[in-house]
């Protein structure tokens, strides 16, 4: 129950088992073509243009910055919490002005601050984490999505803990490119850097006048590699994670079997039975409110004089896996609980059950279940 990687469906996990195809083969030509497809239909964005690519979120990010970026553009950064201020380290590495809007932790930046900042300079891009997996702090994509179209920004969601978990309309919602990594709630092993570009963002890489400081990432080798496999036709750049991409065929699939909506929905019933469920066990949470909080996973304060370690291990011991804190500053203050992908009623008792067990284990209260009773009723 970290927050990534998550737990897989089994029937992802026997893509992965498959003896592997050459990555010019006709079947395997159809299945990353049919992955592309069902991108830009999971990330709402039917004219967009879907990469997939071998590497981590964090080369998702690295190609938004590297392909969108020249010397010396203005970007605003709007952050959350430790990806926020990675995005912003990215961004200069390939030359960009950067400034930087940060949220005191377990709140957003307000919409007015943002729309000042934006006001009082122009700039070429802006980027946002939806979910900040170090803080559980949800940011309104829609209506930054609509800032960015108010101020003519290119606007850069990370959607590494969000898309397919959280609802994301990319193209209604204006947002330019949503990238993500496969091992959260797109439900794949870990291994894929994940896009989808807006026209406006492939117009703007199409309109640079210096090259992409970065030869893997750059759009130039795989655009056409992209285009050719939605043509069904035969391309190589670099060699594809073959097993990797048909296991994104196949949870892509799962994911619009289950329904958006459905999914969208089931995400935010988990998120609201844990947070009812830490609540109702005394703990508090480092996302400051409902609105602010996350569905995908929640992060919740030790109590006071509670060892860290003893209470993880305490967890780990009755089955369950969480992760601690992730803020330097805080790290030993909070830990952190992945509710996405696949997870279901049963996970959420077993994660609460095991939290109230460590919890009277190690000496903090004596009743068993006011926990687990809140993922009952509001699962
Ligand atoms: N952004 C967010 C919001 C993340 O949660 C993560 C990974 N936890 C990343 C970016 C980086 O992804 P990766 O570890 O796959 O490089």
């Amino acid at each position: 129950m970290i927050p990534g990687p998550i737990e897989f469906e089994s029937e992802v996990m026997q893509c992965m088992a498959v003896p592997t195809p050459s990555h010019v083969s006709p079947d395997f030509i159809d299945t990353f073509a049919n992955s592309l497809k069902l991108m830009k239909e999971v990330w709402q964005c039917p004219s967009g243009q879907a990469f997939i690519v071998a590497g981590t979120g964090t080369l998702a990010m690295d190609m938004a910055a590297a392909n969108l970026i020249e010397t010396g553009d203005k970007a605003l950064v709007i952050s959350t919490g430790y990806f926020g201020l990675r995005f912003a380290e990215i961004l200069k590495r390939y030359g960009a002005e950067v400034d930087i809007l940060e949220a005191p932790v377990g709140d957003i930046v307000s919409l007015e601050l943002i729309d000042q900042q934006l006001k009082s300079k122009s700039y070429k891009l802006l980027t946002f984490t939806h979910v900040d997996t170090s803080t559980a702090v949800l940011n309104d994509a829609k209506s930054i999505g609509a800032l960015g179209k108010k101020y003519k920004v290119l606007t850069v969601l990370d959607g590494v803990c969000s898309v397919a978990g959280e609802e994301i309309k990319q193209e209604d919602w204006g947002l330019d490119i949503v990238l993500t990594a496969s091992q959260k709630a797109v439900g794949v092993p870990p291994g894929l850097a994940l896009l989808v570009a807006s026209p406006n963002a492939i117009q703007a890489f199409e309109q640079r006048t210096s090259p992409v400081g970065n030869y893997y990432g750059d759009w130039t080798n795989w655009l056409p590699i992209m285009k050719a496999y939605e043509n069904r036709q035969a391309s190589y750049f670099g060699t594809p994670a073959v097993n990797l991409v048909i296991a994104l065929e196949k949870s892509l699939q799962l994911i619009v079997k289950e329904g958006l909506d459905n999914r969208f929905d089931r995400h935010k019933r988990a998120g609201k039975a844990m947070r009812a469920a830490i609540k109702a066990l005394g703990l508090e949470l480092l996302s400051k409110n409902e609105q602010v909080s996350a569905n995908t996973l929640s992060a919740p304060l030790y109590p006071s004089q509670m060892d860290a370690s003893s209470f993880l291990k305490g967890v780990n011991q009755e089955g369950v896996i969480l992760a601690g804190g992730l803020l330097p500053k805080l790290k030993n203050n909070y830990f952190r609980i992945g509710h996405m992908g696949s997870v279901n009623k049963s996970d959420l008792l077993a994660t609460v059950g095991a939290i109230e067990s460590a919890l009277k284990n190690n000496g903090y209260s004596d009743e068993l279940g006011l926990g687990t009773v809140q993922i009952l009723k509001h699962f």
